[in-house]
């Protein structure tokens, strides 16, 4: 059996490892009402996937220091992590899929706009660490995808070339910074914010409903490894 170890699969987080995404509105609902500002599902729409200081500048005010604008970003993830805390599972295929990529030999890494201490606790309440080693949070990166650079880090922390990695994502920002870092993709459409045809555009290889239709095999074809 060969042995994959000189090639990698970067996973986002958010909608493709799993879907959080309810959770994050709830809290931004909170966060918003301690500001006595409205959130709405639109304002959700609009700035899903970006960092948080963009957001609560572009929602909140231009008006807050740049330490009051963490401070709230902190807040924000602290009801995150709280009501991740009491209820998250993975989304269909996913367990199998990082579990029979890590014993063909191929290196996982996380690459996401999430902060580090969500991911490691995400990780952590699905039992998925074992199979990852390397995760690039937003500690990591100056500049959200569609930018490259959470995925050329991604493959720095691997030791790998980035035509040997292929990137698991749900959105259009996130394929379009996997073909700016020269990486094939695969979109997940299971949570469903993007239409196929966009993710397409963006240049993912591959599109497909659930992460059941996904095997080795289909990674092997897409990174051209027996070619
Ligand atoms: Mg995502």
């Amino acid at each position: 059996m060969t042995n994959y170890k000189d090639y990698g699969v970067i996973w986002d987080v958010d909608g493709t490892l799993l879907d959080s995404g309810e959770l994050h509105f709830d809290s931004w609902v909170r966060l918003a009402g301690d500001l006595n500002k409205p959130f709405t599902r639109d304002d959700f729409r609009a700035t899903f996937g970006r960092r948080n200081p963009e957001i609560i500048r572009s929602l909140f005010g231009e008006h807050y220091s740049e330490q009051e604008v963490a401070d709230l970003g902190f807040q924000k993830e602290e009801y995150y992590r709280a009501a991740a805390r009491s209820g998250l599972s993975l989304l269909p295929g996913v367990r199998e899929l990082l579990a029979n990529l890590h014993t063909a030999g191929f290196k996982q890494a996380i690459g996401s706009s999430a902060p580090r201490q969500n991911i490691e606790l995400l990780m952590e309440l699905t039992g998925i660490e074992s199979y990852f080693e390397a995760i690039v949070g937003s500690e990591d990166t100056q500049r959200g995808k569609p930018d490259p650079q959470v995925f050329q880090v991604a493959a720095e922390k691997l030791g790998l070339d980035p035509d040997r990695c292929l990137v698991m994502e749900d959105a259009v920002a996130g394929v379009e910074a996997a073909t700016a870092a020269g990486m094939a993709s695969i979109a997940v459409t299971f949570v469903g914010h993007h239409l196929d045809n966009d993710l397409i555009i963006a240049g993912a290889k591959r599109v497909v409903k659930s992460l059941e239709d996904v095997q080795v095999d289909t990674i092997v074809e897409l990174l051209k490894i027996n070619d």
